[in-house]
């Protein structure tokens, strides 16, 4: 490593974050409060800012070694504390089931992409040769959901530090206690592989305006953000390069050529996944009438209940509220329960093993239009595959982010396909599968849809750069 003006500033920067936190930790266990901000986790924007450009400037001076062994450490965390992590989230956030938190930690030990999808392209010709590499930002600013809190962070972690960056991140209040275990964790363990500290740093007690400090900060210079309109709405207004990974409401359509069984099994997996949290999650669907009825049959073979007409009703008039204007609003209380729980709540009964909760309803029902994150399907009938790809369209609303479709007819397929234009479109198969979960290809918790970026990667995160050697080099 070349000692430079540059890197001993940086390591004095990170000294001095480091004593400053030493001394908040001492502050804090003196209080009784016990709020460190040691290891990456701290109050202040500007210090957990000044921390991260410290350390990615050393970052930036290594090798892609280190950058392997940070990585390695995130994915070993992931994967050997999956059950007492996911458990926690659970325990902190009440949404989702705990076998899904478990599994989306340990599924981030080999399916994110890391250094491995960093490459070189190269020109070579009578003018000499040219190498194009993709180098880091520096500090990107990232927000992550309470839908999956710690595993959005892992994923951008491990996405972000392969592409040579580090992290600040405002998460989600309500999934934050995980989400600075996990950066206490991770940047310890990274600190003894390859000795720097601080390259993921988080804010221990987030907010809207901690949020709007870290856009707002010079020395952020990418963001990543990863939520519903609002936030989305926020990192597209920042002047700096922002990746939005935004809401969904995934419809599901089914033609008279589709393998029924197939269909249904695959509506309970990716709707019931983490009681329909997932952005990928099938929320809607729309079947043609000729094979409605055996498809619903199909949904009870596969641990789904179906609810009668007056059910619906009930889970529909509880599950949505209405604004003074009348508009109406998930229910916060029924977003990601257990099926059991939201009927409860609704005041009937299903068994506690369901995994999903569906029923008829017509295009009008709140559930189709709105992104419910509830583990309820409507199901709506429809007179032909035209009609159903035609609403299927209405009710992606435009996010063009994840749609669905079972049929063997390869023309639907495409008509729907050109249709829909969204991100992720998933043939005969659950909406995990658009994520390399029972599909091919790689996985990423952050889908970056209005930006355009798609299932985000270590390239992402990176700027390209070139080096022009002129008549020289080319040794053919
Ligand atoms: P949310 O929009 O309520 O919160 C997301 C994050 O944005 C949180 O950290 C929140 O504190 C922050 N935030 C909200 N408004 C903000 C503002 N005005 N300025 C700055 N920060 C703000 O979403 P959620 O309930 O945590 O997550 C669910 C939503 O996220 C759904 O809409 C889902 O589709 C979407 N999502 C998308 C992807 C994807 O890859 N495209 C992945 C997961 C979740």
């Amino acid at each position: 490593m070349q000692v430079t003006d540059e890197l001993i500033r940086g390591v004095v920067q990170q000294v001095l974050a480091q004593v400053r936190n030493g001394n908040g930790k001492a502050q804090a266990a003196s209080n009784g409060h016990g709020k460190g901000t040691a290891r990456g986790v701290f109050n202040d924007v500007g210090e957990a800012v000044a921390a991260a450009s410290a350390a990615q400037k050393r970052f930036g001076a290594c090798g892609l070694n280190d950058r392997r062994a940070a990585i390695a450490r995130i994915r070993q965390i992931c994967s050997e504390q999956a059950e007492q992590l996911g458990r926690e989230e659970l325990e902190e956030t009440k949404i989702g089931r705990l076998a899904a938190k478990i599994e989306k930690l340990k599924v981030i030990a080999d399916r994110i992409p890391g250094v491995e999808f960093l490459r070189t392209d190269a020109f070579s010709g009578e003018n000499g040769i040219a190498l194009q590499e993709y180098a880091p930002f520096g500090v990107i600013g990232v927000i992550t959901p309470v839908t999956h809190s710690l595993p959005t962070l892992a994923c951008n972690a491990i996405n972000m530090l392969a592409g040579g960056n580090a992290i600040v991140c405002n998460p989600h209040p309500g999934g934050a206690r995980i989400a600075c275990k996990g950066v206490r964790l991770f940047n310890q363990a990274i600190f003894d592989a390859i000795g720097i500290d601080n390259l993921i740093t988080i804010i221990e007690t987030p907010t809207l305006e901690s949020a709007q400090a870290i856009f707002d900060h010079r020395d952020v210079r990418m963001l990543c953000v990863t939520g519903g309109p609002a936030v989305g709405r926020a990192a597209l207004r920042s002047p700096k390069r922002a990746v939005v990974a935004g809401p969904g409401n995934p419809p599901v359509v089914v033609d008279e050529t589709a393998d029924l069984d197939n269909a249904a099994r695959s509506i309970v997996v990716g709707g019931g996944y983490d009681n329909n949290l997932l952005c990928i999650g099938e929320k809607e669907v729309f079947a043609v009438a000729s094979i409605f009825d055996e498809l619903m049959n199909a949904m009870t073979a596969h641990k789904g209940v179906r609810l009668n007409a007056g059910q619906i009703d009930a889970l529909t008039k509880a599950a949505f509220t209405a604004d003074d204007k009348k508009h109406l609003h998930v229910n916060k209380d029924f977003i990601g329960q257990d099926p059991a729980r939201m009927a409860e709540m609704a005041g009937f009964s299903v068994p506690a093993e369901t995994e999903l909760l569906f029923g008829e309803t017509d295009e009008s029902n709140p559930f189709v239009e709105h992104e419910q994150m509830m583990p309820f399907v409507p199901f709506v009938r429809t007179a032909d595959v035209d009609s159903a790809i035609a609403l299927a369209k209405k009710y992606e609303h435009g996010f063009k982010h994840t749609s669905i479709i079972h049929s063997r007819n390869l023309e639907t397929i495409t008509h729907m396909g050109r249709e829909m234009d969204t991100t992720l479109f998933v043939q005969n198969g659950p909406s995990t599968a658009g994520v390399g979960l029972g599909g091919e290809g790689y996985l990423s918790f952050s889908i970056a849809t209005p930006t355009g970026e798609g299932v985000t990667t270590p390239l992402t995160f990176t700027r390209q750069r070139r080096s022009t050697t002129v008549g020289a080099l080319r040794v053919l």
